[in-house]
């Protein structure tokens, strides 16, 4: 069994799903569970309807109506016939999200995903009827019944031994009675008191990677408008190369610093049990792509640049005359879990200690107002984090020139510059 995921760029529009279509008639022979994300920009649209929805501002049925708009567009694509049941399922999909914008809005985190998971409910009941359409028969699974994790909303935690359990019943089940291609959705899953919960944007790939964990699949193909993935992001370099293959650790380290091609909890599940992950083009299914997979040497050995922008940079010393040492250290550490605010880098001395995190706007200031009533505090934002696996010296030097280098980090295997653009 082959595990398959389609991110929304593999089925913005009415070729990409057809083209999906073509990539799977190429694994006639295999069995697939295909984990399909919400079409295009769909989240994103979906997010603006719940920001509308909280702030109470008039909109969101407009906004609601876009995204109708676009997937109708689509199906008309798709299905010509107008009497096709898919127009009601998705009706009925679309009506649901009206039902919880007649109703107040309740926890933020809760609301969105009652909302924003519905992007992937749609694009699977779409993509799963085109497909038994166009002669390839497939079971839709709402992925709901499967993945059950616990209640924090927007970046719910697996429970690893009841998913098990339900994936078996479920598609384990479904598989052995004669089914080969089970269609299902990424990014959402379902709470103990049967809510849907949101696995983190971009987190389609977690879902994939979930599963073959739990089903032992053989392999996962995350399908990709890129041929692999890149040592740099071909937007900003010219001249970026696509890896051949990739060890699980650099693919971690690359991914949990930003490198955007996959989402970074994606490795682990697949590490813990050798299945191998291959990268590779929608718009060549035949390309080699690249493999990150177990005992395998990152190749070619080359640096591989990742840029995170929007960063802060935040020194503290203590208020008093104490070491910043593991008493001040285990408080400053509460305050940033507390805070929710991940660290992406860090370093210190006898009375200072420096970080470096990504800028969200309130949960900074609430972090350094909560941080000031112990320590002195400087901060410098709109800073940039990047990341060098596999640096050499000289491209060291390539990437700080045009900046201020605040901050640098090496190891063997990876430096790690925090920038500010020296104003001209
Ligand atoms: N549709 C979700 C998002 O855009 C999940 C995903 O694409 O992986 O974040
Ligand atoms: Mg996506």
């Amino acid at each position: 069994m082959m595990i398959f995921k389609f991110g929304g760029a593999s089925v913005r529009d009415v070729e990409a799903v057809r083209n999906v279509g073509l990539i799977l008639d190429l694994f006639k022979d295999n069995e697939l569970v295909v984990v399909v994300s919400a079409m295009g920009k769909t989240t994103n649209a979906l997010e603006k309807v719940v920001a509308s929805h909280l702030a109470a501002d008039g909109r969101s049925l407009d906004l609601l109506n876009e995204v109708r708009a676009f997937h109708l567009d689509i199906m008309a694509g798709l299905f010509p016939d107008q009497g096709h049941p898919v127009y009601a399922a998705i009706e009925n999909y679309l009506l649901e999200i009206e039902w919880v914008l007649d109703e107040e809005p309740r926890q933020p985190d809760f609301t969105y995903d009652q909302i924003v998971g519905f992007g992937e409910l749609i694009s699977t009941t779409i993509v799963s009827a085109y497909l038994n359409d166009s002669g390839t028969a497939n079971r839709f699974v709402d992925i709901r019944d499967c993945l059950l994790t616990d209640n924090t909303y927007r970046e719910a935690r697996i429970d690893w031994k009841e998913s098990e359990r339900k994936t078996c019943e479920v598609i384990s089940r479904m598989m052995e009675s004669g089914n080969r291609v089970v269609v299902t959705q990424g990014f959402i899953a379902a709470s103990s008191e049967n809510f849907t919960t949101t696995l983190g944007r971009e987190g389609s790939d977690y879902t994939a990677a979930i599963l073959a964990h739990l089903l032992n699949a053989e392999s996962v193909t995350i399908w990709k408008d890129v041929p692999g993935v890149l040592n740099a992001d071909p937007k900003f370099y010219s001249d970026a190369q696509k890896l051949e293959q990739i060890s699980y650790t650099d693919a971690i380290e690359l991914a949990y610093y930003g490198a955007s091609v996959i989402h970074p909890k994606t490795i682990k599940p697949l590490e813990n049990k050798g299945i191998p992950l291959y990268v590779k083009s929608f718009l060549n299914p035949q390309g080699k792509g690249t493999v990150i997979g177990k005992d395998l040497q990152t190749k070619p050995q080359v640096p591989s640049f990742i840029f995170k922008n929007n960063q802060v940079l935040l020194s503290l010393s203590s208020r008093d005359f104490s070491f910043i040492a593991e008493d001040n250290l285990s408080d400053i550490f509460a305050q940033f879990a507390s805070l929710g605010v991940r660290i992406n880098l860090m370093q210190n001395s006898a009375i200072s200690f420096s970080v470096c995190f990504d800028h969200e706007e309130s949960r900074t200031e609430n972090l350094i107002e909560s941080l000031r009533s112990h320590y002195r505090v400087r901060y410098n934002s709109g800073v940039q984090l990047c990341t060098i696996r596999h640096y050499y010296p000289s491209t060291i030097d390539t990437i700080a020139q045009g900046n201020e280098v605040l901050l640098e980090q090496r190891s063997r295997t990876t430096a790690q510059l925090v920038l500010k653009p020296i104003q001209e």
